[in-house]
């Protein structure tokens, strides 16, 4: 290829260089999935990341793609038109993203979902007045400027964070770094959350501050959640325990982490909730020791963190799930209500699902499926594209 330029974030991003690929790729896109692989491309200009155009063999234009010549996933689709793509296109997609979480109840939560909003290996998370960002590939990092400019244009935040220190940018050969882009966010921000109040921690927590992906599900829970004793396990800030707090009596709110738990009892203040009792344990022990003394629950949340991290660890995974999900179902008092899930990507929802039934046949409980739910609608999943999906879960209720 000629191409004598690399784009860059502050020359009005008209793509100038071409990727090409070959029909397998050009046929991904047409199927509506936004990356190609290293695989399918058949001439690539390899020196930059940036913003490219994409043509077939025999010259027809594709579209306009965000380009990773280091990564596995060398194109990522960002449109299918010759637009100039400077911040004014970015002003309009952060935009529209915006309108469709339009009447959110809650003052923190996800306005682009990147795949899942057509903006590839773009976060844009809501906290209040800030934002924090994740720019998760090189083509975009390239673009950053613009994207800030429509970040600040679309949303006008009194501060954008970048949390780029997820692990993913190592296979972009990108920096794992954290940016005050524009101002500065503080350590902790106050939230409100379908009427709980809970701290998000958007410079030091997981993710961009809080697990925003659980949002509904921990409403749903909520106004499941009966009158007697809950458990919230794997806690982290007690973001579960503060909906169940509102109706339960007791809350066990349970995490092996010290530091998250100190947390949890910071928003419990926050709340004015004296109901939640805080435990440092390693989750598997402490089911073990609540089913040897035979205590039961009306109400347990089971939110661990992912079990399998990659392909084969998965039947491991399993096993983890499958222990955690028996005990659980044997402590439920009878009507008692379940929340159980996996945010591991690598298990699919099917298996899952198997691994729940195989668990209820074994607990000896008869278990309604009261809910299937995924990540909340402000993260959204495209049905033809698998890797934009990753949590799954399901409330159930042991009938007696
Ligand atoms: N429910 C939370 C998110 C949980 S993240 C929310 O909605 O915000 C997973 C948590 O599990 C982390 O806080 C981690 O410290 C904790 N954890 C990991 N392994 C654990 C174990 N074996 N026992 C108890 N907690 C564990």
């Amino acid at each position: 290829m000629t191409n004598s330029r690399t784009v860059g974030p502050s020359d009005g991003a008209v793509a100038t260089r071409t990727v090409i690929v070959s029909a397998k790729g050009a046929a991904r896109w047409q199927a509506g999935h936004p990356w190609i692989y290293r695989t399918d491309i058949y001439d690539e200009p390899g020196d930059a990341p940036g913003i490219v155009a994409v043509t077939e063999r025999r010259g027809r234009h594709l579209g306009q793609a965000l380009y990773s010549p280091r990564s596995e996933i060398r194109l990522r689709l960002l449109t299918r038109g010759r637009e100039t793509i400077d911040s004014t296109w970015w002003t309009r997609q952060i935009t529209a993203a915006a309108a469709r979480r339009a009447g959110v109840p809650a003052t923190a939560y996800r306005v682009v979902h990147a795949e899942g909003d057509g903006l590839p290996s773009l976060v844009v998370d809501r906290y209040g007045a800030y934002v924090v960002a994740q720019m998760l590939s090189a083509g975009l990092e390239q673009a950053r400027d613009d994207v800030l400019a429509g970040i600040e244009a679309a949303l006008a935040p009194d501060a954008i964070l970048l949390r780029n220190d997820s692990a993913v940018r190592r296979h972009e050969g990108l920096a794992l770094e954290v940016v005050a882009a524009r101002g500065s966010v503080p350590d902790t921000v106050a939230v409100e959350e379908h009427g709980v109040r809970y701290l998000a921690a958007p410079q030091a927590g997981q993710k961009t501050g809080a697990f925003l992906d659980q949002r509904e599900n921990r409403v749903l829970v909520g106004q499941h959640t009966g009158p007697g004793r809950a458990l919230d396990l794997f806690t982290y800030h007690g973001s579960f325990a503060l909906h169940l707090a509102r109706r339960a009596h007791e809350v066990l709110a349970v995490d092996s982490s010290a530091d998250a738990l100190a947390r949890g009892r910071e928003n419990a203040v926050l709340n004015g909730f004296a109901n939640i009792s805080w435990q440092e344990a390693n989750a598997f022990d402490l089911l073990r020791e609540l089913e040897a003394r035979e205590e039961t629950f009306d109400t347990v949340v089971l939110d661990p963190p992912a079990f399998a991290k990659s392909k084969q660890s998965v039947p491991r995974a399993l096993g983890g799930y499958k222990e955690i999900n028996l005990r659980a179902m044997r402590l439920l008092s009878a009507g008692g209500v379940l929340f159980t899930c996996s945010c591991s990507y690598h298990v699919s929802r099917a298996v899952f699902f198997d691994m729940l039934a195989d668990a209820a046949r074994d607990s000896g409980r008869r278990l309604q499926l009261l809910a299937v739910v995924g990540a909340s609608g402000d993260h959204p999943e495209l049905v033809n594209v698998p890797e934009t999906g990753y949590l799954k879960g399901a409330l159930l209720r042991a009938v007696d």
